[in-house]
């Protein structure tokens, strides 16, 4: 089914991403824990897209085999990274013929120790092009994009983004899934600015419920999210000991997830790491309180 699809349903659209393991019994693990969340009733999962090399490959398999053999609704992320259109059309068709019918469109970051992104011969520059390719193709596939409601660390400004988002969306995208963040605020804040600059389609939040002390500050930094002071606090409260970090990290998605949903959000993104307790524990708690 084509995730747009969901979002015409009342409920909200519950999605989890996972990203390919490298070996092929990190995959059956992967599956293991994918099958293990189905109860839990996600809308589709998504499985994102490595920078290069082998893992790319699985993304296509992966996705492939969850629909087929767990029976979940799947997303593949693909990006412009060492693409050219040549090849990004040869992978969609593949998808299509695997039975997806949902892409995430990025443009993927640059090499590590460049920063600047650079187009593959014969590829794109931006995920606006990717988007409009897609279209042009006329692949039947639902299309998702990224956004950012702290903005796009490359971006000069929020209004900069918004402007390259709205580029995104005319190109053809059907709905749109935030990096994560921990302010609430700034996702409602960022919802308003977006449909000021008339994009109006779902726009999902990401989630990614902390449980290693240790991550947390090399995560945010890559992904441009800022830690609110009193969660940073709470967290080095009990960095020692990783049941009471993953605790308060749990909690607080909680919160987060909570408001979001009573606020409107159209559905809740998890960023899973390829595990699920954090995820389970949410949602069960989540859907206890009904
Ligand atoms: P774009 O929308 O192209 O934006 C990139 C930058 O260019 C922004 O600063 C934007 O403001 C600017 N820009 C866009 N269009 C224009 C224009 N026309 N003129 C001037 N500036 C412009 N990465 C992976 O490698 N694999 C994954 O699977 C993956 N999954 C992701 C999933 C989600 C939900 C998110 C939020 C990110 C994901 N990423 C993934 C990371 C993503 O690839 C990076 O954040 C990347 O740097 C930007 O991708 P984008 O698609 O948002 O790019």
């Amino acid at each position: 089914m084509r995730i747009c699809k969901l979002f015409e349903a009342a409920d909200p659209v519950i999605s989890f991403e996972f990203f390919p393991p490298k070996t092929d019994e990190g995959a059956e693990q992967l599956l293991a824990t994918v099958a293990e969340l189905q109860g839990l009733r996600p809308g589709y999962v998504s499985v994102t897209y490595g920078a290069g090399g082998s893992t790319r490959s699985r993304t296509l398999e992966l996705v492939a085999r969850i629909k087929r053999e767990i029976g979940i609704e799947t997303m593949a992320h693909l990006t412009c990274v060492g693409h050219s259109r040549m090849e990004l059309a040869e992978i969609v068709q593949q998808l299509v013929d695997a039975g997806i019918e949902n892409v995430l469109a990025l443009r993927g970051d640059p090499p590590k120790g460049e920063s600047e992104f650079r187009a593959a011969r014969d590829g794109f520059t931006y995920a606006s092009e990717l988007v409009a390719f897609l279209r042009q193709l006329g692949a039947p596939i639902c299309i998702g994009a990224a956004c950012y409601p702290e903005k796009h660390p490359e971006a000069g400004s929020l209004q900069h983004d918004l402007d390259a988002l709205r580029r995104k969306v005319d190109a053809g995208a059907d709905f749109l899934v935030t990096q994560l963040f921990f302010d609430n605020e700034d996702y409602f804040y960022f919802v308003r600015r977006a449909k000021e600059v008339g994009v109006t389609l779902p726009i999902t939040p990401g989630i990614w419920p902390i449980t290693n002390y240790k991550q947390i500050d090399k995560i945010a930094q890559l992904c441009g999210a800022r830690l609110p002071t009193d969660l940073r606090t709470e967290l080095e409260d009990v960095k020692d000991s990783v049941e009471a970090v993953a605790g308060v990290g749990v909690s607080y998605a909680l919160d987060q997830c909570r408001d979001l949903l009573e606020r409107g959000a159209p559905g809740l993104h998890f960023y899973t790491l390829n595990k699920s307790p954090a995820t389970r524990a949410i949602l069960a708690r989540l859907r206890h309180r009904g």
